[in-house]
This record gives structure tokens, sequence and C-alpha cells, in this order.
């Protein structure tokens, strides 16, 4: 087959949102689409401690020669005791962004056990399945959904566990899933990786919004549970959002093996993976990340402007949620959901008319990036849906 055989591709229904936002000549259009936190006047702000730590790192950083394929350690280190708490015994590695940890925890995951599935609660994060397909596995879905009152209905994923094979991987979104925002409590949690552990699968935890739910510590209590309950445990994790750094691409992976040695030993195969894939990660991002957490004054001023994105999103969540029910378009698992995401309650034919006669523009999943609401908006899409289901 010659290159030009090739097939075009179809847009990813994302960032051909956008696209379309930009060609569009009505003032008054919004893009509820693209996943990036947005400030009050729709801007996708840098974090001031951010600002603070590039200048910093301009004024002193003396060299730029190359690290490893595990990239900056000690990024990892102050990271994962941020995260996670320093009793927590992880090995890992800093990769590209959270993408990059799911990418070389499947390729290394693909290489491990023939037959091992990758199984999905669906909806998820559209690159999950092209990521698991990418490494060679098979993919096995539930439905990840809400019960009637709104708070997530463990059953399905219960039925997964209960009838999938040792050795399975679990996707399982850490906290803010994406994106229906709709997060399994505690008590489900526990039953979960009970669950989990008895049927001798694989735990690999999608972190990527810590920060932006219940608060920094309750936003992984999921990994603190699951490290308890199972002799092996994969940790996906995104500083993407919390950090506001997306487009530097700051990740990192994190690992629980049978013990010590063996944890050592999974992460020189991801570092293996890593050096073919791309030989090490950027470094900028994590460099930022670490002159904030080694900081103890820039800590204070990055938790202060993340603790107030998290206050100003659940904000949002509870007035568009108020918004609905005014105009008898309540949503339960709306109000109670947490994150940036939430699924509208909408047809594809629904997004269509938001769009050609609104200029309100989503997915046609009817899924929703909360932070691009503003007071104005709020009024104005309840009002929308309210028409487009007249
Ligand atoms: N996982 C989930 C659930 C996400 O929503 C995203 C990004 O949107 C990622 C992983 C990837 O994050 P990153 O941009 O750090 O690769």
């Amino acid at each position: 087959m010659s290159l030009s055989d090739l097939q075009p591709l179809g847009l990813d229904p994302i960032l051909s949102i956008a696209a379309r936002v930009a060609r569009d000549p009505r003032p008054e259009r919004v893009d509820f689409g693209i996943g990036v936190y947005r400030d009050a006047e729709g801007h996708s702000p840098i974090f001031a401690a951010v600002k603070a730590a590039e200048a910093r790192i301009a004024r002193d950083q003396r060299t730029k020669a190359y690290l490893s394929p595990l990239g900056d350690t000690r990024f990892v280190a102050a990271m994962s005791a941020a995260a996670f708490g320093e009793h927590l015994a992880f090995a890992g590695l800093q990769t590209v962004g959270g993408t990059g940890a799911l990418h070389l925890a499947m390729h290394v995951l693909a290489a491990t056990g023939s037959g091992r599935k990758v199984v999905l609660g669906t909806p998820t994060w559209p690159n999950h399945a092209p990521i698991a397909a990418s490494a060679g596995l098979g993919i096995r879905t539930y439905a990840h959904r809400a019960d009637v009152g709104g708070a997530f209905d463990p059953a399905p994923l219960l039925q997964a566990i209960a009838t999938c094979s040792a050795g399975d991987v679990f996707v399982l979104h850490g906290c803010c899933h994406n994106p229906t925002g709709i997060d399994p409590n505690l008590a489900q949690w526990q039953d979960i990786a009970a669950a989990i552990a008895a049927a001798g699968a694989l735990p690999l935890i999608d972190l990527a919004y810590q920060g932006f739910g219940e608060g920094w510590a309750e936003d992984q209590a999921v990994v603190a549970l699951f490290h308890d309950a199972v002799p092996e445990l994969l940790v996906a994790y995104s500083c993407d959002k919390n950090f506001g750094l997306y487009r530097d691409r700051v990740g990192m992976l994190t690992v629980k093996g049978r013990d010590a040695t063996s944890g050592q030993m999974i992460v020189q195969h991801l570092a293996a993976a890593a050096r073919t894939a791309y030989s090490m990660p950027p470094d900028h991002g994590a460099v930022v990340v670490r002159t904030i957490l080694e900081d103890a004054e820039l800590s204070r001023l990055w938790r202060s402007e993340l603790d107030a994105m998290r206050a100003r999103l659940a904000s949002l969540r509870q007035a568009f949620a108020m918004a609905l029910e005014a105009r008898g378009l309540g949503q339960p698992c709306l109000s109670r959901g947490f994150g940036m995401f939430g699924m509208l309650d909408v047809a594809p034919g629904d997004v269509e008319q938001l769009t050609e006669r609104f200029a309100i523009f989503l997915p046609p999943s009817g899924r929703i990036n909360l932070a691009a609401l503003t007071d104005a908006t709020i009024e104005r899409l309840a009002d929308a849906l309210l028409a487009v289901r007249a």
C-alpha cells in the first residue's frame, strides 16, 4: 500500500467544534466543547504560581542537557508526595501528560499477559479505547451511569468485575469522571476495590482532575483505598489541568508492585517503552511543577488558585442545575456531579438546533464543559434547552 492509499479520517468531534466556533460570525457564540478550564472572562489563564516558577527557572536553570526516560525524578517524588502523601509507597516515572502515562501503561500491560483485556465504563474519555487498541489490547465495556437519584450506579461495574478474567485491566476515573461528572462514593469504591482484588484484576486509575472535585485530599482517596486493597496498582496522573499546563504535557505514572523490587522492575519496563516512543519527556512543565511543590510560598499560591477554580466550578454547576430545575428540566446527575464536565440530557438533533438557532456549540454526545458557563450564559443555555425541547 502506498501512503496515498490512506483514507481520510473523520474529524475529532471536540476539536472540530473549536474550528466551527472560530468560523461562526455570531458574536454571542459559546464553545462548551473543549475541556479546558475557563475563567469568568472566558480565558484559560496561566496560574500566577506557574508564572513565578517560570521566572525563577529562567533565572536559575544552568543546563538543558538530557535527563533519562524516567524524566525528572525529583518532580515524580514531589508530585506523588503532594498527591498521595509521603506514606504511600509508589515507584514511578515522568510521562508526557496523563495520555503518555496511559499509553506506556497499556503498552507494557499488552506485553505482559496474553489475552489481557482493558475494561472501560462507557461513556468515557474518548482516548481510552484508542490507546488500548493501539497497544493491541482487547476491550470490554460496561455502562458507567447514574441511578434515578443521580448517584453513581455500581451494578454494571460490579457485574463486569464478576465476569472478568484475572489480569484484566480496569481503567477507573479517580475523580471528576469525564464526561459524566458522576463518581462512586467512598463506600462504593470500597466494594469495587474488594471485588477487583478478589477477581485478581488490575486497577489502572486515571487521575486527571485532582483538586477539581470534592477537594485535594478527597479527590485522591480512591488511590489510598486501592493501594491498601490490591497487590498491584497503576496510577496515570495528569498535572495538565490542576497546574493549567495543558500544552506543556506534564504527567506521571506511579506503580505499586507486589514489593519494592517488583515496583522498580515494572518502572524499568515502562522506561524502556518510553525510550522507544520518545526517549524522554519534555522537561519544562515538570520543572515548573517541582519548583512550585518544593517552595512553601509558591505551593500556597498555587493551591489557593486551584481552590478558587474548584469553588467557581461547583457554584456554576449548582447555578446551572437550578436554572434547569426552574424550567422543569432538572437533571439530578448534574447537580450531584463533580469537576468540569456533565452530560446534558439531549438528543443529537437538539444539539444541532442549539448550534443553529442559539450559537451554542456542544459535541453531539451532549457533554458540557461547565467551566465555559458564565452568569449570563447559564440563563441563555437553560432557555435554549427549553426552546429546543418545546
Ligand atoms: N484522562 C482523562 C479522563 C482526561 O479527561 C484527560 C484529558 O482530557 C486525560 C486523561 C489526558 O490528560 P493530558 O492532557 O495530561 O494528557
